[in-house]
């Protein structure tokens, strides 16, 4: 008997306390907002007026906070968090493993006489080191000094979580090279800020600073517990190697927006309490496409403060799941056969002036403000598109790019057929100056219809990855398991560049004695035309669309490897040292992490697929047809040699094929492993990562086939896997 699968699934889900894990929200959800965020209200209460100007400029201007006053600001800190019971406090930052760090330190000082105090200071909030040699620095480490620091990010206030305070910081080595997600997320949104900013001076002088913004929405899988532990392929990878898809999977759409289950309700509920508490304004929350699906999504921040809060949340889902005795998947595909999990990233740009600027407004000069950057934003993907590729790029996405669920790996802008003809008409605007009847035809009938067909613009496509919905756009290729950070450095990297461009080549055609609009009108005319093989107003699913983006010269790059390789082609190396966001070495560095993880990913696949094919799936196997074939003898015993011919006809027929997949599994565990050794052996990362991807991973799909073929043949009483219908349909 298969004892991990029945024992977990004897603990479910009758047992009463997984279902009396209820939770009450309280009416006034808005009153616990921001309880454990040091945040403005907060600040203004514990800082002198002094220290609290100080801290808005650094957020606002991003100006130096001095050594005096961060000794302020601590000693507030400290005093607040105390005051609800906080021991520690830790430097909070995102290293490139992908999830969020902490190394715990003591208010707690010891003083002469024996005597102790509590103690936080300037210093320690502003700089601490932990040992940078234990987290992935793509070989930094063995050319540049080994040490590394944590620096506080005053733009992302302090938050407490259970007794510690933690304190959102970036992670750089002494030699300046970043180690974390938020500090090259910072350089670019200063990137983005200033180049915005200086186009904005053509339509609004008022206009300081630009603020990228993000709304993120987060897809995840709830599994039980004791049936998440009973499966050691979710344990270890955190997603299924192999299992039947279930006899009813998503067919009846019956559990999209459908009534959230009650025990995953009060996950939700409590939930929804930790982040009000936490300042993380989530306001959305249903049911996805797949049975134990569901998505979570709150209202858009500085991107910054989202990527923060996207992080935070996560690690925090999983510690609630746990306290209704779930499980949380992040992973982009834990389950084949149903849909996979994505987030995605909905971008746009905001003014100090309170203006979105994807926003179209009311009258021509606005909705040319509109335009300008909504094209920009068009040819910044247009030129960078493989960087955004391989921005979303690992091999847990890999499963569900193009899979007929998440957009393809195909960069493409989709932004509704009647802006699709408003671009139509700017291409045809004059070359040079244009005529005053033009530029009454231009302001009327043109650009002036904008802001109507936004407001009756139903246009929606959920097959692109890059999408114009109303507003912002939305990048939905990015995968459920990401930082954030990775995808939002580069579409703020790209657009910053973009937007300089924008501006040079605007201001050249002013010397040369055009108006401003119509140097605007023909620089954006220009990029109309050049960027027209990247919109795609059709169905990303089809077969068709990848015949015809290549004929469009747009590339399609399936996998990780492919998509990483790109990463290193000069051009984006230069761009990203002309905007100073990373220098060669550091995206060399960062694109060889990537290359390692893939690699790790798929090897760590391998090993447990090998070792739940061999260890639990050939003897289930074996077990059951030993059964069988003493029936078989049985009968043949009864019977005598003719009769039981037919009586046994279907277990003789049964008992083979059982061989026949045994052996398929044999083989290819063999195999398997024999590729697995090969790539492993290799030393270049490019050529590592592109074996495991060609030579080790294709391999899984036969193994699984046959084993996926014995579930269904052996008694369930044998099977020692906890099957899909069990996983996917406990609540
Ligand atoms: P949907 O696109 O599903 O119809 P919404 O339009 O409400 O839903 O937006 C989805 C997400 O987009 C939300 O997370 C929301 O916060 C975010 N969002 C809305 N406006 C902006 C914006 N200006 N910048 C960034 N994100 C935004
Ligand atoms: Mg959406």
């Amino acid at each position: 008997m298969s004892t991990l699968r029945f024992k977990a699934l004897e603990t479910l889900p009758f047992k009463d306390f997984r279902k009396d894990n209820s939770v009450e929200i309280p009416t006034k959800l808005s009153e616990l907002f921001c309880e454990n965020v040091f945040s403005e209200n907060t600040m203004r209460e514990y800082l002198t007026k002094e220290a609290f100007q100080s801290i808005m400029d650094a957020i606002k201007k991003g100006t130096k906070i001095q050594r005096l006053i961060a000794d302020q600001v601590a000693v507030a800190m400290k005093d607040w968090a105390m005051s609800k019971g906080v021991t520690h406090y830790t430097h909070w930052f995102q290293p490139l493993t992908g999830t969020t760090a902490e190394k715990h330190d003591s208010f707690f000082t010891p003083i002469e006489g024996g005597r102790a105090i509590e103690r936080f200071s300037g210093n320690l909030l502003i700089q601490q080191e932990p040992d940078a040699s234990s987290f992935p620095n793509g070989g930094i480490r063995n050319t540049f000094e080994a040490r590394g620091y944590t620096a506080w990010d005053p733009t992302s206030p302090a938050f407490i979580m259970g007794t510690t305070l933690c304190i959102p910081s970036i992670f750089i080595s002494y030699t300046g090279e970043t180690l974390d997600y938020k500090a090259p997320l910072l350089r670019a949104l200063n990137a983005v800020d200033e180049a915005a900013t200086n186009v904005m001076q053509y339509f609004d002088k008022n206009v300081t600073k630009v603020t990228p913004t993000l709304g993120w929405e987060q897809e995840y899988f709830l599994v039980d517990s004791a049936l998440y532990q009973s499966r050691p392929d979710l344990v270890l990878t955190g997603k299924t190697l192999l299992g039947h898809s279930p006899a009813k999977g998503q067919q009846l759409d019956d559990h999209y927006f459908g009534s959230i289950p009650t025990r995953v309700m009060n996950f939700m509920k409590e939930l929804e309490i930790e982040c009000m508490k936490l300042g993380i304004p989530v306001t959305t929350r249903h049911n996805e496409v797949a049975p134990n699906q569901f998505e979570l999504a709150p209202m858009f921040e500085e991107v910054n403060v989202a990527v923060d809060h996207n992080s935070l949340l996560m690690d925090v889902m999983a510690r609630i799941a746990h306290r209704h005795h779930f499980h949380i998947l992040f992973h982009e595909k834990p389950f084949a056969g149903v849909n996979g999990s994505g987030k995605h990233n909905n971008w746009s740009l905001a003014t100090d002036t309170g203006e979105n600027l994807l926003s179209p407004g009311k009258n021509p000069k606005k909705n040319l403000q509109f335009l300008t950057f909504f094209v920009n934003a068009i040819k910044a993907v247009h030129e960078y598109a493989d960087l955004l590729r391989a921005s979303i790029a690992s091999a847990s996405n890999d499963h569900r790019l193009g899979a007929n669920e998440a957009p393809p790996a195909i960069i493409s802008v989709f932004i509704g057929s009647q802006l699709f003809r408003v671009l139509e008409e700017l291409e045809k605007v004059t070359e040079g100056k244009l005529s005053p009847d033009e530029k009454t035809d231009l302001k009327l009938n043109v650009v002036g219809k904008i802001p109507e067909i936004l407001l009756d613009n139903t246009d929606r496509n959920r097959t692109s990855p890059f999408a114009f919905t109303g507003n912002k756009f939305e990048i939905r290729a990015v995968g459920s398991s990401a930082n954030c950070a990775e995808s939002m450095t580069v579409m703020n990297t790209i657009a910053a560049k973009q937007l300089n461009d924008f501006k040079i080549e605007v201001d050249a055609l002013i010397e040369t004695g055009l108006k401003k609009d119509e140097a605007i009108f023909n620089v954006l005319r220009e990029y109309i035309k050049q960027c027209k093989n990247i919109m795609f107003e059709g169905d990303g699913y089809s077969d068709d669309w990848a015949v015809e983006a290549e004929k469009r010269g747009l590339n399609n790059w399936k996998t990780t490897p492919e998509a990483l390789k790109q990463e290193m082609n000069q051009k984006f190396v230069d761009l990203y040292e002309e905007l100073g966001i990373f220098n060669h070495r550091e995206v060399e560095a960062r694109n060889e992490i990537k290359l390692e993880k893939y690699s790790t990913v798929i090897d760590i696949e391998a090993r447990v697929l090998s070792d739940i094919a061999r260890n639990h799936i050939i003897p289930s196997a074996l077990k059951y047809q030993n059964r069988l074939i003493e029936n078989v003898k049985g009968l043949k015993e009864i019977f005598g040699d003719e009769e039981f011919k037919t009586l046994a006809k279907e277990q003789m027929s049964l008992i083979t094929n059982i061989s026949q997949n045994v052996s398929t599994i044999k083989v290819g565990v063999e195999d398997l492993l024999k590729a697995r050794d090969a790539a492993k052996a290799v030393n270049e990362s490019q050529t590592q990562a592109e074996d495991y991807c060609n030579k080790v991973k294709p391999l899984f799909d036969i193994i699984r086939d046959a084993s996926d073929d014995l579930e269904m043949m052996v008694d369930d009483e044998l099977w020692p896997m906890t099957k899909y219908r069990e996983m996917l349909f406990t609540r």
